[in-house]
């Protein structure tokens, strides 16, 4: 029996940036809110002393538990897809503050080029150069409508960087000056330089300098102790929901955040959220919590599967195009768009590798989205090429040159020489959507409550895999000018395909918003077309993947996700019927 809780005015899946974003600006304006999140309750104080790797990144302890809930992947329609068990392969949120936590906490935000991309590129190149099956569209948004958006998360999470030489204008600079220097940050910005390029320090979410945000939660400067990724701070040095936006909310005395709470369904009467429908998975109880307004803020993956399994929407159907709900996913997939490029081998040269954080390093914006004239390329859309210094640890880093053998006296010593003697650049490529690459439920897998999973079906075309061999070939030119002795290169075959792993956490699409209901799911405040109450909010709102890792794009949009929810509160009515400012 499923027993009927208090009405709240707004109810959360999720208790992740999006999900503490909306919470904080929520409570602020005096409405009560409910966090209904899955994982366990985790405070800064449990990460103190926790710096093992054998506990964080061979067991993964903060991660998704892929045997309560997964997703089933395939590369090609034609196939059955099979569940992902093994966190090596998935590495999702899953308890207070989400992913936020472990994430690496570099900060970029996303390119003008992005949120028009249709339209600039039919005026740049003509309607012929969009390959046939990619659909690509406008968000319904231009870059200077977003920016107040991007400042205020950027103030919140205490980003630390400099301006991007090539970077789209801004209405302010970034909170805190850029993260040290080092030895092998320079070595990657002179060789960059004296190619013709130009490279900047990636903004960070590690703080530089301790830093109060505008809600007055105070981060610490970062001591670069490099288990940043994976890893909660224990300096309370990294910006994540638990010492900001949740913290924020809690100060209210509005917010309720109930742990070991997973979220099943959206209920509703077909034009109005009612609330959620949860599992208390401490005593097997189910719950419904009503509320005035529904957010689904649990990743795209969860975000999706409810709205699916709830028949809300229209399904996306890859054979006739038509429908809306699983549409474009796209994502940053392993041995395509990220973790891909050159690691470079340097015999009269040691570097301090086990030093560092997750958004330490430098990048270079000069292939960045259509930075490049792609008049003469075979694919649209660009990659962003960088070094960063997330620090070497001791289970994980063993890089050998390609010619040492796997095993054996001489793998030993070389893993031992070499420590201290590689670097590593990488390409983070655009992800175009394409019409086979989609989510649905699974006709068979189910999660440990009884749901359907999500299905992902991911198929690469032509264009990213050249695009990834441009980024790599980059990484190539780089490593070669910083002076390496030797070089493995990542070769991208042409007849790469999608390898089932969810690694990056960078995932996108399936809600995705535009300027009319005829092409989205969601306006640009993540409101649901056909449900004025429920508010899809995160990547799975994107209609596509930039180039750079999302997460200031996801809190920009979360922000404005926030004001839409409280406007939508005091008046109701569909939101980008009118710009907010004719509205008030
Ligand atoms: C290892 C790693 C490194 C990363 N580094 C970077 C980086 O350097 N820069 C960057 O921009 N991005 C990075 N990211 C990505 C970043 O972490 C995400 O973009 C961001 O955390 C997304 O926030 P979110 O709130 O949308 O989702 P999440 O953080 O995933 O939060 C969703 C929450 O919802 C909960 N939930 C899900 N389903 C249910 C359910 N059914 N019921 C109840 N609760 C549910 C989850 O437990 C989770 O707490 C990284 C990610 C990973 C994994
Ligand atoms: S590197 Fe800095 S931000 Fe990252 S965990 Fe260590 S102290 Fe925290």
């Amino acid at each position: 029996m499923v027993k009927k809780l208090k009405k709240v005015d707004a109810v959360i899946v999720g208790s992740g940036w999006v999900g503490g974003i909306a919470a904080a600006e929520l409570t602020k304006a005096g409405y009560n809110v409910v966090i209904l999140e899955r994982g366990k309750n985790k405070k800064h104080e449990d990460f103190i002393g926790t710096k093992d790797e054998l506990r964080y990144s061979r067991r993964y302890e903060l991660m998704q538990e892929l045997n309560k809930d997964t997703i089933t992947s395939r590369n090609s329609m034609d196939k059955e897809a099979i569940p992902v068990r093994n966190n090596m392969n998935a590495r999702l949120g899953n308890n207070t503050g989400g992913a936020g936590v472990h994430w690496n906490g570099m900060s970029f935000r996303w390119m003008p080029y992005d949120f028009e991309i249709y339209s600039k590129t039919v005026e740049r190149y003509g309607k012929d150069k969009i390959p046939k099956g990619c659909t690509m569209q406008d968000w319904g948004i231009t870059y200077d409508e977003i920016e107040p958006y991007f400042d205020q998360y950027e103030k919140t999470a205490a980003i630390s960087g400099e301006e991007n030489p090539l970077g789209a204008s801004r209405s302010d600079k970034y909170p805190n000056p850029p993260m040290k220097d080092t030895p092998n940050i320079r070595l990657f910005t002179k060789a960059a330089k004296a190619l013709g390029y130009h490279p900047y320090r990636i903004p960070s979410a590690n703080a530089s300098q301790t830093y109060t945000n505008p809600d007055g939660e105070t981060i610490n400067g970062c001591v670069y102790c490099a288990f940043c990724e994976e890893y909660g701070c224990d300096f309370g040095a990294k910006a994540d929901p638990i010492g900001t936006v949740l913290k924020t909310a809690r100060k209210t005395g509005k917010m309720e955040l109930r742990n070991n709470a997973f979220v099943n369904r959206v209920s509703h009467d077909g034009k109005k959220a009612n609330g959620l429908i949860y599992t208390d998975t401490t005593t097997g109880e189910d719950f419904e919590q009503p509320a005035d307004i529904v957010v689904l803020a649990g990743f795209v993956f969860t975000n999706i599967k409810l709205l699916l399994h709830s028949k809300i929407g229209q399904p996306y159907d890859p054979k006739t195009g038509q429908g809306i709900i699983g549409k474009n996913f796209t994502g940053h997939f392993n041995n395509l768009s990220t973790y891909i490029g050159a690691r470079g081998f340097f015999e009269d040269k040691k570097f301090n590798n086990f030093m560092g954080a997750g958004g330490m390093g430098s990048s270079v914006g000069d292939f960045s989205g259509d930075n490049e004239d792609h008049t003469n390329l075979n694919y649209l859309h660009g990659y962003e090429v960088h070094y960063s210094q997330l620090g070497s640890r001791p289970i994980a880093n063993n890089s050998v040159p390609y010619d040492t053998p796997g095993w054996g006296k001489e793998f030993k010593k070389n893993s031992i020489k070499y420590y201290n003697r590689n670097l590593f650049i990488t390409a983070q490529t655009g992800f175009l959507p394409n019409k086979n690459t989609y989510l649905d439920l699974d006709p068979t897998y189910k999660d440990a409550l009884g749901n359907p999973l999500l299905r992902v079906t991911v198929e690469y075309t032509k264009q990213d895999i050249e695009r990834a061999k441009a980024g790599v070939a980059r990484c190539e030119e780089i490593m070669k000018e910083m002076g390496a002795d030797k070089m493995n290169v990542d070769i991208v075959r042409d007849d790469t395909v999608f390898d089932h792993k969810f690694y990056t956490d960078h995932f996108f699409g399936g809600a995705i918003m535009g300027a009319t209901p005829e092409n989205s799911a969601v306006n640009t405040y993540s409101q649901m077309w056909n449900m004025e109450n429920l508010f899809v909010v995160g990547g799975s709102s994107f209609p596509h993947t930039g180039n750079y890792n999302p997460t200031v794009t996801i809190g920009a949009f979360a922000y404005r996700a926030a004001e839409g929810m409280i406007k939508f509160l005091k008046e109701g009515g569909n939101l980008a019927v009118k710009p907010l400012e004719e509205n008030a």
